[in-house]
């Protein structure tokens, strides 16, 4: 009899610990309006203090916080040599999978740090990660009110799609090839404000939006100088395919060439996104254009707002895909800018990989990074004030080529006060010492000419004194003396 309550008692001990497990998973398979998610990223803030930052980052049009959860195993602050990376989720408020599926990525980290699953509490330790799983709540909770078995309006309907001044946010970013009419008209939203403030103020090196309504990875750029859609290269065009073949890649039908959702489909789950269609005013160009990071745009669903049934299968299909991608901030090339006198961090050198025009720069620390696919480079760090150093650098595949850059410092006194010029060549010009030879040529010159304007000088006078003298002769015979 003893036996079978020992046995009874193991069992219900073994039910109620998985019990307790599932307990414990902090996000389900439903949709997660505000408050829900505002819940959510409450408690991993609570539960993993010690790896995790809720940042409330600004406000929506109607004052929702935008929130962004911070992991890292030193939140809150970058630390030298560390690269920053950034998801962000729901830009358009009735595509919602992202929301979702960022959610489940967060916790599949935290839980893998708490774990001790070695890739990611490697990838915490060195890398400060930043998920805003929604960038545009409002919208969302207009998106949420369409009925559920209004399967047309939730999976390909705009209803919630622009923000609460009914502004498209991914139009809405300044555009490089035009005064971005759209955004000027309806003004850069609060939105598009926050975010793009937290773009220019951290050295991101790599970022993913998110959408929905196609199965695609799209890479810069979004848009071409005459709005037409074709073809438009960064000079990192080869980068850009490899970020977005590997998220394209390590999802399971992406990448499949096949069509995807009606009317769709991409060689490879990939595009250029002005290829497809051109966008003035997207994220992604604004990025890679006023800053460091390199953005592409990844949409993850063929219907906008699918029934929950369908959240666990969307989330296993991306989460390889949100992992691989994130890896990708560890490679290409990075290292530290320094001093060569002081040997402290140059904060804001460009670093400038010849033949691509698409300088980085250096961040707090000196320290940079520069996304590169394998190969021979040449590569010329520049800051003013300084000689620039230029080297051939082989960037191998995997983890980042490490190369560090020290600068000489040209000296203020050659620098010219005259500080409306930042180019580097007048003020080398300015550095360069007078050749002796040169000195003493000159003087040698200025000697004969005072020698030969002496010497034509005492000529004249004696010239002139001789006439004189020839002059009192005449007159003296033609004149007799009184
Ligand atoms: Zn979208």
């Amino acid at each position: 009899m003893l036996v079978y309550w020992r046995v009874f008692a193991f069992l219900a001990l073994l039910f109620l610990h998985s019990r307790g497990a599932m307990r414990e998973k902090i996000v389900d398979f439903t949709h997660h309006d505000y408050n829900a998610m505002t819940k959510i990223l409450h408690t991993f803030a609570t539960k993993y203090p010690s790896i995790t930052k809720l940042h409330p980052l600004g406000e929506s049009v109607q004052n929702r916080i935008l929130w962004v959860l911070e992991i890292s195993d030193n939140p809150g602050v970058h630390e030298p040599g560390e690269p920053e990376f950034k998801y962000i989720g729901n830009m358009h408020g009735n595509e919602v999978v992202s929301r979702e599926i960022l959610l489940h990525f967060i916790e599949s980290l935290l839980d893998g740090y708490q774990r001790n699953d070695e890739e990611i509490t490697n990838l915490i330790k060195n890398t400060r990660i930043s998920i805003m799983p929604s960038m545009n709540p409002d919208g969302y909770e207009q998106a949420k009110t369409v009925p559920r078995n209004d399967e047309s309006e939730r999976c390909t309907g705009v209803v919630g799609r622009r923000n609460a001044n009914n502004t498209d946010l991914n139009r809405n970013f300044p555009d490089q090839f035009d005064e971005n009419k759209a955004a000027v008209e309806s003004g850069l939203q609060k939105e598009t404000l926050v975010v793009k403030k937290w773009i220019d103020e951290n050295p991101f090196v790599l970022s993913a939006n998110f959408h929905g309504g196609s199965l695609v990875a799209n890479y810069p750029y979004d848009d071409t100088p005459n709005k037409r859609s074709v073809y438009s290269a960064t000079t990192d065009d080869d980068i850009f395919r490899k970020l977005a073949l590997t998220y394209s890649s390590n999802h399971p039908t992406m990448h499949l060439n096949k069509a995807q959702c009606v009317g769709d489909n991409f060689k490879d789950g990939i595009t250029n996104g002005a290829e497809w269609y051109s966008v003035t005013g997207g994220m992604q160009d604004y990025n890679y254009v006023r800053s460091n990071a390199f953005e592409i745009t990844v949409e993850v669903s063929c219907c906008k707002f699918p029934s929950e049934s369908t959240l666990e299968r969307f989330w296993k299909e991306n989460k390889k895909s949100l992992l691989e991608y994130l890896k990708l901030v560890h490679t290409g090339l990075s290292g530290f800018v320094k001093d060569q006198k002081s040997e402290r961090g140059i904060e804001g050198a460009e670093i400038n990989v010849l033949d691509r025009n698409h300088p980085v720069k250096s961040a707090k620390d000196g320290d940079y990074w520069r996304l590169l696919v394998p190969g021979k480079y040449k590569v010329k760090v520049s800051k003013r004030g300084y000689f620039p150093v230029t080297k051939n650098i082989q960037v191998n595949d995997g983890l980042a080529t490490k190369e560090d850059f020290i600068l000489q410092p040209i000296g203020k006194m050659h620098l010219k006060q005259d500080e409306g010029s930042t180019n580097l060549q007048e003020v080398l010009l300015e550095k360069k010492p007078v050749p002796v030879g040169l000195v003493i040529g000159l003087t040698l010159v200025c000697l004969i000419a005072l020698s030969l304007t002496l010497a034509l000088t005492i000529m004249l006078v004696s010239k002139y004194r001789n006439r004189g003298a020839d002059r009192k002769a005449q007159y003296a015979a033609v004149h007799t003396e009184p």
